[in-house]
């Protein structure tokens, strides 16, 4: 039995009539884009996480990239963001022209360090955007008090984090607005791309309507230099069709964290750290730490168990951010250099859970 890291197939598949009615429905209305669908997943969304409104948009990036806009951060500015992180965080900061300003990762939660956050703001800084990586929600007290104490906007790339919550709010409604991703592989994922944006602020929901449809809220009255970032029909009836089945699903997840949790035991893995309150994490990812990961992982594919690594290169060392090649941030290069991530998800069953803990627990 081969144990894959995520089957997307199957993952859909316990929806097929649900998915096919979305469709149809689609297909049999002829409106394809910013139509009833569109309405209505923003609907249910916004009222998922808490918020005011929802804005459907192409995807991930998109959505950080529209709030950034919106929010008038461009060129001469600086928003921090986390040195450990997906790099679409960042690229959303620097599409606007802005400057990106990077801070590490505390080693316990792998999140940005709310510790390290004030030491990083300067007179330019206009935003602090956290990630909540792995689908981890970021200690976000200590984050709203200095951004409260500096006039600082908070954003959320909650991306891997759909329907995590802190001190009872959802992710997507702990900042002033949330860029979400629906990539397939997402815990909230379309069949194809898609993406939002979370907010309680009704100016700034006005303005990134018009700006993901060409700056116009009016067909052809274009009152700013928008683009065009669409969610488009098919995939938020997709989404629609999901969305109920969202919380089962990652109380799954956290199941499979448990039983990894309590049952490895391997001196050269560092398991993550759980966190107090276990509604505070949907395991988007399981992350572990070892120093001979890439020994671990190639010990695991002999087995047939599949496992991917979250990042293997960290932003600041990234040809695309030449200019920070001379910087080092230790904590950042120590996670991408071990880090390894088991299969999870809702359709991994209890056997191969069990086989991936035997398999690392005899990992010498
Ligand atoms: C997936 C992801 C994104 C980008 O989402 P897309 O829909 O792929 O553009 C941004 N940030 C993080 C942390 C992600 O994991």
């Amino acid at each position: 039995m081969n144990v894959p890291f995520l089957d997307l197939r199957s993952v859909n598949e316990r929806f097929r009539p649900e998915l096919d009615a979305a469709a149809k429905r689609v297909l049999d209305s002829g409106w394809y884009l910013l139509g009833k669908e569109d309405e209505a997943f923003e609907r249910a969304f916004a009222d998922y996480c808490g918020t005011a409104h929802c804005i459907g948009c192409a995807n991930g990036m998109d959505a950080l990239t529209l709030i950034v806009r919106a929010m008038g951060i461009g060129p001469g500015d600086e928003v921090i963001v986390p040195s450990s992180t997906y790099i679409a965080s960042i690229l959303a900061v620097s599409a606007n022209g802005a400057t990106p300003v990077l801070v590490e990762p505390s080693e316990e939660t792998l999140l940005m360090d709310p510790e390290r956050v004030e030491a990083a703001v300067t007179s330019r800084t206009k935003a602090v955007m956290v990630v909540h990586l792995y689908g981890r929600v970021t200690p976000m007290a200590r984050i709203w008090d200095v951004a409260e104490r500096h006039g600082l906007k908070v954003i959320e790339d909650c991306a891997q984090a759909h329907g995590a919550c802190y001190r009872g709010g959802k992710a997507g409604n702990l900042s002033d607005a949330a860029g979400f991703s629906f990539y397939p592989g997402k815990n909230l994922g379309c069949l194809g791309d898609g993406g939002c944006v979370t907010t309680s602020d009704g100016a700034l929901a006005e303005r990134i309507r018009a700006l993901r449809n060409y700056g116009s809220q009016k067909k052809y009255h274009n009152l700013c230099k928008g683009w065009n970032s669409r969610l488009d029909e098919l995939q938020a009836a997709f989404l629609s069709a999901k969305l109920p089945h969202l919380d089962a699903d990652n109380a799954y997840r956290r199941r499979i964290a448990m039983r990894y949790l309590e049952g490895i035991r391997n001196p050269s893995v560092t398991l993550p750290h759980p966190p107090d309150d276990p509604a505070e994490n949907v395991w988007h990812i399981f992350p572990i730490l070892c120093e001979r990961r890439d020994a671990l992982q190639a010990y695991l594919a002999e087995q047939g168990i599949q496992t991917l690594i979250h990042y293997p290169i960290p932003p600041h060392r990234q040809e695309a951010y030449k200019e920070w090649a001379d910087r080092s941030y230790p904590i950042s290069e120590k996670i991408h250099a071990q880090e390894l991530s088991l299969p999870i998800g809702p359709t991994l069953g209890e056997e191969a859970v069990g086989r991936v803990i035997d398999a690392i627990n005899a990992f010498r």
